[in-house]
Protein backbone atom coordinates (compact mmCIF):
# COMPACT_ATOMS: atom_id res chain seq x y z
CA UNK A 1 0.00 0.00 0.00
CA UNK A 2 1.25 3.67 -0.51
CA UNK A 3 1.65 5.78 1.93
CA UNK A 4 -0.03 8.96 2.80
CA UNK A 5 0.92 12.28 2.04
CA UNK A 6 0.36 14.67 5.40
CA UNK A 7 0.59 18.70 4.35
CA UNK A 8 0.51 20.69 7.05
CA UNK A 9 0.18 24.45 7.01
CA UNK A 10 -0.09 27.74 9.31
CA UNK A 11 1.06 31.37 10.00
CA UNK A 12 4.88 31.29 10.34
CA UNK A 13 5.78 30.76 13.71
CA UNK A 14 3.29 28.86 14.78
CA UNK A 15 5.45 25.65 15.06
CA UNK A 16 5.47 23.76 11.95
CA UNK A 17 8.69 23.05 11.55
CA UNK A 18 8.97 21.92 15.47
CA UNK A 19 6.11 19.86 15.37
CA UNK A 20 6.99 17.95 11.83
CA UNK A 21 10.33 17.58 13.34
CA UNK A 22 9.02 15.72 16.36
CA UNK A 23 6.89 13.81 14.40
CA UNK A 24 9.46 12.47 12.56
CA UNK A 25 11.82 11.60 15.09
CA UNK A 26 8.93 9.38 16.62
CA UNK A 27 7.88 7.76 13.91
CA UNK A 28 9.81 5.49 11.59
CA UNK A 29 7.50 5.59 9.02
CA UNK A 30 7.28 9.26 8.67
CA UNK A 31 9.49 11.51 6.36
CA UNK A 32 9.58 15.25 6.52
CA UNK A 33 9.80 16.63 3.06
CA UNK A 34 12.78 18.61 2.77
CA UNK A 35 11.82 21.55 0.66
CA UNK A 36 14.62 23.95 -1.63
CA UNK A 37 14.39 27.27 -0.98
CA UNK A 38 16.36 30.34 -2.29
CA UNK A 39 16.16 32.11 0.90
CA UNK A 40 19.49 32.62 2.74
CA UNK A 41 20.22 29.88 5.56
CA UNK A 42 19.30 31.01 9.27
CA UNK A 43 21.71 30.29 12.00
CA UNK A 44 22.12 26.61 12.67
CA UNK A 45 19.84 25.64 10.05
CA UNK A 46 22.42 22.90 7.52
CA UNK A 47 21.65 21.93 3.65
CA UNK A 48 19.95 19.28 3.22
CA UNK A 49 18.67 18.69 6.61
CA UNK A 50 16.34 22.18 6.90
CA UNK A 51 16.22 22.95 3.24
CA UNK A 52 17.63 22.14 0.33
CA UNK A 53 19.41 26.07 0.06
CA UNK A 54 19.84 26.80 -3.92
CA UNK A 55 20.28 30.01 -6.09
CA UNK A 56 17.13 31.97 -8.14
CA UNK A 57 18.96 30.49 -11.41
CA UNK A 58 19.32 26.44 -10.11
CA UNK A 59 15.74 27.32 -8.91
CA UNK A 60 14.27 28.30 -11.97
CA UNK A 61 16.03 25.15 -13.98
CA UNK A 62 14.12 23.18 -11.62
CA UNK A 63 10.31 24.78 -12.41
CA UNK A 64 11.13 24.72 -16.27
CA UNK A 65 12.31 21.03 -16.01
CA UNK A 66 8.82 20.39 -13.99
CA UNK A 67 10.99 18.92 -11.19
CA UNK A 68 8.55 20.65 -8.34
CA UNK A 69 5.18 19.01 -7.37
CA UNK A 70 4.65 22.50 -6.37
CA UNK A 71 6.24 25.68 -5.91
CA UNK A 72 5.46 29.61 -4.38
CA UNK A 73 7.34 32.72 -3.42
CA UNK A 74 7.03 33.18 0.47
CA UNK A 75 8.10 36.23 2.19
CA UNK A 76 10.11 37.22 -1.16
CA UNK A 77 11.88 33.91 -1.66
CA UNK A 78 11.16 30.87 -3.74
CA UNK A 79 10.53 27.70 -2.14
CA UNK A 80 9.54 24.11 -3.53
CA UNK A 81 8.64 20.45 -2.93
CA UNK A 82 10.94 18.23 -5.51
CA UNK A 83 7.97 15.94 -7.18
CA UNK A 84 10.51 12.34 -7.50
CA UNK A 85 11.47 12.72 -3.30
CA UNK A 86 8.07 12.50 -2.12
CA UNK A 87 6.87 10.06 -5.16
CA UNK A 88 9.80 7.61 -4.23
CA UNK A 89 9.07 7.91 -0.69
CA UNK A 90 5.17 7.07 -1.42
CA UNK A 91 5.97 4.26 -3.50
CA UNK A 92 7.96 2.59 -0.64
CA UNK A 93 5.35 2.86 1.95
CA UNK A 94 6.27 5.61 3.66
CA UNK A 95 4.17 8.85 4.74
CA UNK A 96 5.51 12.27 3.91
CA UNK A 97 5.09 15.63 5.71
CA UNK A 98 5.03 18.56 3.30
CA UNK A 99 5.68 21.48 5.59
CA UNK A 100 4.22 24.00 2.62
CA UNK A 101 2.60 27.38 2.72
CA UNK A 102 -1.47 27.97 1.56
CA UNK A 103 -0.58 28.71 -2.06
CA UNK A 104 1.54 25.43 -2.36
CA UNK A 105 -0.92 23.32 -0.88
CA UNK A 106 -4.04 24.73 -3.41
CA UNK A 107 -1.25 23.23 -5.96
CA UNK A 108 -1.58 19.64 -4.36
CA UNK A 109 -4.99 19.68 -4.02
CA UNK A 110 -5.14 20.62 -8.13
CA UNK A 111 -2.53 17.78 -8.59
CA UNK A 112 -3.70 14.13 -8.99
CA UNK A 113 -2.28 13.50 -5.30
CA UNK A 114 -4.65 12.32 -2.63
CA UNK A 115 -3.41 14.39 0.46
CA UNK A 116 -4.49 14.62 4.07
CA UNK A 117 -4.70 18.66 5.16
CA UNK A 118 -4.18 19.73 8.24
CA UNK A 119 -4.04 23.60 9.63
CA UNK A 120 -1.54 23.98 12.85
CA UNK A 121 -3.33 26.93 14.79
CA UNK A 122 -0.92 28.91 17.31
CA UNK A 123 -3.52 29.23 20.72
CA UNK A 124 -3.40 32.81 20.07
CA UNK A 125 -2.25 36.05 18.05
CA UNK A 126 -0.44 37.66 21.11
CA UNK A 127 1.25 34.31 21.28
CA UNK A 128 1.97 34.12 17.30
CA UNK A 129 3.51 37.04 17.89
CA UNK A 130 5.90 36.18 20.72
CA UNK A 131 6.97 33.20 18.72
CA UNK A 132 8.30 34.59 15.64
CA UNK A 133 10.15 37.02 17.80
CA UNK A 134 11.33 34.67 20.34
CA UNK A 135 13.18 32.00 17.58
CA UNK A 136 15.47 34.87 17.20
CA UNK A 137 15.90 34.06 13.20
CA UNK A 138 14.68 37.23 11.56
CA UNK A 139 15.47 40.74 11.30
CA UNK A 140 12.73 43.28 11.88
CA UNK A 141 11.23 43.63 8.80
CA UNK A 142 10.86 39.57 8.31
CA UNK A 143 9.25 39.73 11.44
CA UNK A 144 6.79 42.52 10.53
CA UNK A 145 5.99 40.66 7.11
CA UNK A 146 5.86 37.66 8.35
CA UNK A 147 2.89 38.19 11.37
CA UNK A 148 1.15 40.59 8.58
CA UNK A 149 0.92 37.07 6.34
CA UNK A 150 -0.74 35.59 9.19
CA UNK A 151 -4.07 36.54 9.28
CA UNK A 152 -4.29 36.12 5.49
CA UNK A 153 -2.78 32.40 5.76
CA UNK A 154 -6.10 32.15 8.88
CA UNK A 155 -8.49 32.81 6.31
CA UNK A 156 -7.97 29.75 4.07
CA UNK A 157 -8.28 27.52 6.86
CA UNK A 158 -11.77 26.47 5.65
CA UNK A 159 -10.00 24.56 2.77
CA UNK A 160 -8.47 22.11 4.89
CA UNK A 161 -9.34 18.76 6.73
CA UNK A 162 -8.31 19.04 10.24
CA UNK A 163 -7.17 22.50 12.66
CA UNK A 164 -4.48 21.47 15.26
CA UNK A 165 -3.87 23.56 17.61
CA UNK A 166 -0.22 24.10 19.00
CA UNK A 167 -0.64 24.87 22.69
CA UNK A 168 1.90 22.56 23.30
CA UNK A 169 4.16 20.05 21.10
CA UNK A 170 3.82 16.73 22.30
CA UNK A 171 -0.60 17.52 22.26
CA UNK A 172 0.07 18.71 18.87
CA UNK A 173 2.15 15.68 17.92
CA UNK A 174 -0.48 13.38 19.24
CA UNK A 175 -3.17 14.33 17.62
CA UNK A 176 -1.34 14.34 14.08
CA UNK A 177 -0.50 10.93 14.89
CA UNK A 178 -4.44 10.11 15.36
CA UNK A 179 -5.10 11.98 12.29
CA UNK A 180 -2.69 10.19 10.18
CA UNK A 181 -4.04 6.45 12.27
CA UNK A 182 -7.14 7.10 11.13
CA UNK A 183 -6.38 8.07 7.53
CA UNK A 184 -4.70 4.45 7.52
CA UNK A 185 -8.11 2.99 8.18
CA UNK A 186 -10.06 4.65 5.45
CA UNK A 187 -11.29 1.97 2.89
CA UNK A 188 -8.84 2.19 0.06
CA UNK A 189 -8.47 -0.13 -3.11
CA UNK A 190 -4.98 -0.40 -1.97
CA UNK A 191 -5.59 -1.73 1.41
CA UNK A 192 -3.14 -4.83 1.79
CA UNK A 193 -5.73 -5.96 4.79
CA UNK A 194 -8.57 -6.59 1.90
CA UNK A 195 -6.99 -8.71 -0.19
CA UNK A 196 -7.39 -11.54 2.68
CA UNK A 197 -11.08 -11.35 1.80
CA UNK A 198 -10.72 -10.23 -1.71
CA UNK A 199 -9.76 -11.47 -5.33
CA UNK A 200 -6.91 -9.34 -6.45
CA UNK A 201 -8.56 -6.79 -8.73
CA UNK A 202 -12.01 -7.36 -7.92
CA UNK A 203 -12.62 -5.92 -4.22
CA UNK A 204 -15.75 -5.23 -3.47
CA UNK A 205 -17.04 -8.07 -5.73
CA UNK A 206 -15.94 -11.53 -5.64
CA UNK A 207 -15.12 -12.23 -1.66
CA UNK A 208 -12.67 -15.24 -1.26
CA UNK A 209 -15.27 -17.68 0.70
P1 LIG B 1 7.13 27.61 12.01
O1 LIG B 1 7.89 26.44 11.42
O2 LIG B 1 5.66 27.42 12.00
O3 LIG B 1 7.53 28.92 11.41
P2 LIG B 1 8.82 27.09 14.37
O4 LIG B 1 8.73 25.60 14.48
O5 LIG B 1 10.06 27.69 13.82
O6 LIG B 1 7.53 27.67 13.57
O7 LIG B 1 8.51 27.67 15.82
C1 LIG B 1 8.57 29.07 16.10
C2 LIG B 1 9.08 29.27 17.53
O8 LIG B 1 8.07 28.83 18.44
C3 LIG B 1 10.33 28.47 17.84
O9 LIG B 1 11.17 29.24 18.66
C4 LIG B 1 9.81 27.24 18.58
O10 LIG B 1 10.76 26.72 19.49
C5 LIG B 1 8.60 27.82 19.32
N1 LIG B 1 7.51 26.86 19.55
C6 LIG B 1 7.03 25.93 18.69
N2 LIG B 1 6.00 25.24 19.25
C7 LIG B 1 5.83 25.77 20.51
C8 LIG B 1 4.93 25.50 21.58
N3 LIG B 1 3.98 24.57 21.50
N4 LIG B 1 5.04 26.24 22.72
C9 LIG B 1 6.00 27.20 22.81
N5 LIG B 1 6.87 27.50 21.84
C10 LIG B 1 6.80 26.81 20.68
P1 LIG C 1 10.70 29.65 6.55
O1 LIG C 1 11.45 30.66 5.74
O2 LIG C 1 10.19 30.25 7.86
O3 LIG C 1 11.46 28.37 6.74
O4 LIG C 1 9.39 29.27 5.72
C1 LIG C 1 8.55 30.28 5.27
C2 LIG C 1 7.28 29.69 4.72
O5 LIG C 1 7.58 28.89 3.56
C3 LIG C 1 6.52 28.77 5.67
O6 LIG C 1 5.15 29.13 5.60
C4 LIG C 1 6.71 27.40 5.08
O7 LIG C 1 5.62 26.54 5.33
C5 LIG C 1 6.81 27.72 3.61
N1 LIG C 1 7.48 26.65 2.86
C6 LIG C 1 8.55 25.92 3.24
N2 LIG C 1 8.87 25.02 2.29
C7 LIG C 1 7.95 25.17 1.31
C8 LIG C 1 7.73 24.51 0.04
O8 LIG C 1 8.43 23.59 -0.36
N3 LIG C 1 6.69 24.96 -0.70
C9 LIG C 1 5.88 25.98 -0.29
N4 LIG C 1 4.87 26.32 -1.10
N5 LIG C 1 6.05 26.60 0.87
C10 LIG C 1 7.08 26.21 1.66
Amino acid sequence: MKGVLIVISGPSGTGKGTVCQNLCKLNPNLHCSVSVTTRAPRLGEKDHESYFFFSENRFRDLVEQGAFLEWASVYGNYYGTLRQQVEEKLDKGLDVILEIDTQGAEQIRQSSLDAIYIFLLPPSMEELWRRIKGRGTDGPEAIRQRFASARKELEEIWKYDYAVLNENVPEAVKSIEAIISAEKCRIRKDMDILSRYFKEGEQGDLPLY
